[in-house]
């Protein structure tokens, strides 16, 4: 049984409510997960709030070299790490392992916490008067994390808010809940006290629990649209600071001067790594022009027939994409697959067809490709999640900038071309919050922050980078007047004060 770690200890939980954990390769059950009841959950809180004191007075440089050891204990034991998030989720190893370094850079930038979390200073902003201001810990916080990156999201949002000195409460998804213990017993061999990151397991119960309980300062979430919504309306009912990042349809424009072999490689690995469950995923080719549609199209057709489809875990599988999460999830991306084929796309490939995806128990859906796909069809509009790329064929890029700003979705895009002048039009007037040019997918890196806009993403502030230091920490302004000193004069004759009843200016 997958249960939660409090305390720095795994603990058995008295919730009698559990669910399924699948290898999503076999479609077999390998295991259940608890889901924690409302006062198991209370309790993590109580457990994080007890921890709070004493780790946020730790000294940065302190809470900074813990971070340093867990970077250490993360390179030592990526591979075991990996193979637990393949079994769990279905993605390949090697896919694994970049999730991993991903979140690890994370750990690298928390490692400058004590650079990061300084203030600013004035002297004398009066005469005799200095102000500074510090970027303070917020207490107990919380993270919801998706299925889809067991490990990466959560390092968006633990390392810096325990760096800061936050403590810190992770509800990993149900269907994947064991790289998250993994984590927490490499924290606690780095050195991290009892009680600084707790992982509590369930769904629904435990996520209203951490909402509601007024000792959680902060939620950042990521998952679908609809729950980002509710976790979004949900946290500020109660007073909570929210970030909540949401789901996507992430378009990439190839223009008719750009390179097609780098093009359609760049959507191969784009649309179906991972399976499509990715929220940076390409899932709209947008082809500016009918050649470019028509050597897409041929191109990507070619491409797919070489796909590797099968199980992800073992050092050496070669196989290029996994099987889904769950049977449901696959009904569900077969049924969008099906809607486009009756709505009248044309099925340049359908993945149904895989001779795997038929016979096989695993949750297994081959690459699929639409053409001539339209912008009222549902495969356009929504987010399918799944290993199923649409190319939507438009006459110019005024046009293909059109529709991409016209969707309710805004997390990530890209444009292939040549052209400078055309990439920066686009840089600039394009209303979604990471744009790669040339690079199908624009993940910014640790030190900046990632986040969409629009549906995409609820609440002002991206995750990690700077962005993820201002969302765990607040900041504290500090003005001080020390009174004339008589130790420093040499005499007792130093001006007496008077009260002042105007709002004080700058003397
Ligand atoms: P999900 O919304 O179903 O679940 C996310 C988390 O919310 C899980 O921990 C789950 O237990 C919890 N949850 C589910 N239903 C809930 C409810 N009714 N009330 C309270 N909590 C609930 O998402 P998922 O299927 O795990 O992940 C896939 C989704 O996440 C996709 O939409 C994808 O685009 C999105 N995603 C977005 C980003 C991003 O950066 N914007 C990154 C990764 C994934």
């Amino acid at each position: 049984m997958i249960s939660n770690f409090i305390n720095n200890q795994r603990v058995e939980s008295q919730s009698e409510r559990q669910q399924p954990v699948f290898d999503p390769a076999t479609g077999q059950v390998q295991d259940h997960v608890v889901l924690s009841s409302r006062n198991e959950v209370t309790q993590a809180i109580s457990d994080a709030e007890a921890a709070l004191h004493s780790w946020s007075t730790t000294t940065p440089l302190n809470r900074s070299r813990v971070m340093f050891k867990f970077k250490a204990l993360l390179e030592e034991n990526r591979e075991e790490l990996a193979n637990i998030i393949s079994r769990e989720h279905g993605k390949v190893f090697s896919d694994a392992l970049g999730e991993i370094t991903r979140g690890l850079e994370v750990v690298e930038f928390a490692c400058g916490i004590p650079h990061l979390q300084k203030g600013e200073h004035s002297l004398n902003v009066g005469t005799g008067v200095d102000s500074h201001s510090q970027m303070m810990p917020l207490g107990v916080v919380a993270g919801i994390s998706p299925f889809n990156f067991p490990v990466m999201v959560p390092m968006w949002m633990f390392p810096i808010a325990i760096a800061t000195g936050n403590t810190f409460i992770l509800k990993p998804s149900e269907k994947n809940p064991s790289a998250p213990l993994f984590l927490a017993e490499l924290l606690k061999q780095a050195g991290l006290p009892d009680g600084v990151f707790n992982v509590v397991q369930g769904d629904k119960e435990a996520v209203d629990t951490l909402l509601q309980d007024a000792r959680v300062q902060a939620v950042s979430f990521v998952g679908s649209t609809p729950i980002a919504e509710y976790i979004y309306s949900e946290g500020a009912k109660y007073g909570k600071r929210v970030q909540a990042l949401g789901g996507a349809k992430n378009h990439m424009v190839v223009m008719p001067d750009a390179d097609i072999d780098g093009a359609v490689n760049a959507l191969m690995g784009a649309a179906y790594g991972a399976a499509g469950e990715r929220c940076m995923a390409i899932s709209v080719a947008v082809a500016v022009g009918k050649e470019t549609g028509d050597a897409l199209g041929r191109h990507l057709q070619d491409k797919l027939a070489t796909l590797k489809v099968g199980p992800g875990y073992g050092q050496s599988v070669e196989n290029d994409m996994g099987p889904l999460i769950t049977k449901e999830h696959k009904q569900k991306v077969c049924g969008y697959i099906q809607k486009g084929v009756e709505q009248g796309a044309s099925v340049l490939v359908d993945g149904r067809d895989l001779e795997l995806a038929k016979s096989s128990d695993g949750f297994f859906v081959g690459g699929t490709l639409f053409d001539n796909v339209t912008t009222d069809m549902t495969v356009y509009q929504e987010e399918i999640f799944g290993p199923v790329l649409c190319i939507v064929r438009v006459d110019s890029y005024q046009e293909a900038l059109k529709i991409i700003n016209d969707h309710e979705y805004g997390n990530g895009t890209a444009i292939f071309t040549a052209d400078g002048d055309t990439a920066r039009d686009f840089s600039t007037n394009v209303q979604i919050g990471m744009v790669g040019v040339n690079v199908p997918i624009p993940v910014p890196m640790a030190f900046h922050s990632f986040g969409g806009w629009k549906r995409s993403l609820f609440g002002p502030l991206h995750m990690h980078g700077p962005d993820g230091v201002r969302f765990f920490t607040r900041m504290k302004t500090i003005t001080t007047r020390w009174p004339e000193s008589d130790v420093k004069v040499g005499s007792k004759e130093t001006t007496p004060s008077q009260a002042e009843f105007v709002m004080p200016t700058m003397k």
